[in-house]
């Protein structure tokens, strides 16, 4: 049915390219393109033999719009699905527009030198994309992606309007490592000491970093600290969810992993202000990056299971309703599939299932959207068939 060009070749685009090689009457031919051609070819030797969608490997810097240009112009994709980094979402949506493909991603554009969580950059390029006819659905991995997906779901079934969603995102994985980040280390990173941030009644309200905790008890998990955060989905289901009142995202993570960021923190490997090293010039957070494990890795040795989910209240035919929708993922069983960890399982599985959504024209409209624009059932149904089966809760514990 079609073809489709992979940009990076890391933990999550390794689950895409196992996903897609499931689903060769949609996935026919894909190239896996990125900056190392040995993790390309690595990934097409783990396939070959094993599946009939073709693959192909390519070298790319996606910095550079000219190189994906005639990376594109070789390859004729019929989409390009973006698991690269989100430094690359922009080069890479300009070269979509350049030659007329469609593009998926998994992560909003952020500007290397300041770490800004905003779909701005993006959003800014919706008219250009209606004129060329072209598609761009952004953030279609877990969170954000299937957390839109769910909310779309609760809308469109459950509620007249819906006042409150507490996003949850609970990892008990335990990887065995005193410190590790389950995605790639810098990205991961600049989010978590980041300022949190939450919409209440039309303001944004900033928090300092992790300092609002709360406990929440997770089906599968149990009881966890979560931690308030700022995520990206949080600005676009504000936009896009009429009546909303409130929205947040929680995080969990363990003491340990708190420990470690302090103190790397408390000495600055954690900053992004270059420094000069030696006679070169060097960004501490990087270089930390190159020290710790590669999440890529982490899929042989962690035990234990992710639950990610949207905890909601409104109303429903005048009545108040709550509702909770999430998914629960099992680390050891993603690595027996696929040979990766949960994280990258639960990106990886959305994007690939995304991209066959727009290929099979079931969401496709010209123009720059976000998962929650479009109808949720269809992507529900493939979550359950493609390995994230979803579970719902008519009476969760709630928020305060
Ligand atoms: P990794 O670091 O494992 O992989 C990133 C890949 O991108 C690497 O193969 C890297 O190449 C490649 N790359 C980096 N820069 C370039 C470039 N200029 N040109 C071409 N290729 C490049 O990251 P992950 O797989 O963990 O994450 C991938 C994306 O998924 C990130 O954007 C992340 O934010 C997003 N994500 C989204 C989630 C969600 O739920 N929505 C959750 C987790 C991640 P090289 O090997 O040479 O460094």
């Amino acid at each position: 049915m079609g073809k489709a060009l992979i940009i990076g070749a890391g933990g999550v685009a390794s689950v895409v390219v196992h996903k897609c090689c499931q689903n060769p009457d949609v996935f026919e031919e894909i190239c896996i393109a990125s900056r190392t051609l040995s993790k390309c070819d690595a990934l097409k030797d783990k396939l070959t033999g094993k599946t009939s969608t073709k693959i192909r490997t390519a070298q790319v810097d996606a910095d550079k719009t000219d190189e994906v240009i005639k990376l594109i112009n070789d390859f004729k994709p019929d989409i390009v699905i973006n698991v690269a980094l989100p430094y690359q979402d922009l080069s890479i949506m300009d070269a979509c527009l350049a030659t007329g493909v469609d593009y998926l991603d998994t992560a909003n554009y952020e500007p290397p030198d300041t770490a800004k969580f905003e779909y701005k950059w993006q959003w800014a390029y919706k008219e250009k994309y209606e004129k060329a006819g072209i598609m761009a659905l952004l953030g279609c991995g877990f969170d954000p992606g299937v957390t839109g997906v769910f909310v779309a779901y609760a809308q469109k079934h459950y509620f007249d309007e819906i006042h409150t969603i507490d996003i949850v995102d609970a990892n008990a994985g335990d990887h065995g490592y005193p410190f590790a980040t389950n995605f790639n280390p810098e990205i991961n990173i600049r989010e978590v000491t980041a300022k949190g941030r939450y919409y209440e009644n039309g303001e944004w309200v900033e928090t300092d970093p992790l300092s609002v905790k709360k406990v929440y008890d997770l089906p599968q998990i149990g009881p966890k600290n979560i931690y308030l955060m700022y995520h990206e989905e949080l600005e676009s289901l504000a936009k896009n969810i009429k009546g909303l009142k409130r929205i947040r995202f929680w995080m969990t993570f363990s003491d340990n992993y708190l420990t470690h960021l302090k103190v790397l923190q408390n000495v600055g490997m954690t900053s992004i202000e270059p420094i000069n090293y030696e006679g070169h010039e060097i960004i501490p957070l990087q270089f930390l990056k190159a020290v710790l494990p590669d999440p890529a890795t982490l899929g042989a040795r962690t035990k234990g299971k992710t639950n990610i989910g949207c905890i909601i209240q409104g109303v429903k035919d005048g009545k108040p309703r709550t509702y909770y929708v999430y998914n629960v993922c099992d680390h050891e069983e993603c690595y027996r599939e696929v040979g990766s960890q949960a994280i990258s399982y639960t990106t990886g599985v959305p994007a690939m299932i995304g991209a066959m959504m727009m290929l099979k024209g079931i969401w496709k409209k010209p123009g720059v959207y976000n998962v929650e624009e479009f109808d949720p059932d269809p992507f529900m149904e493939a979550l359950n068939k493609y390995g994230l089966p979803w579970h719902e809760d008519f009476s969760p514990a709630l928020l305060d």
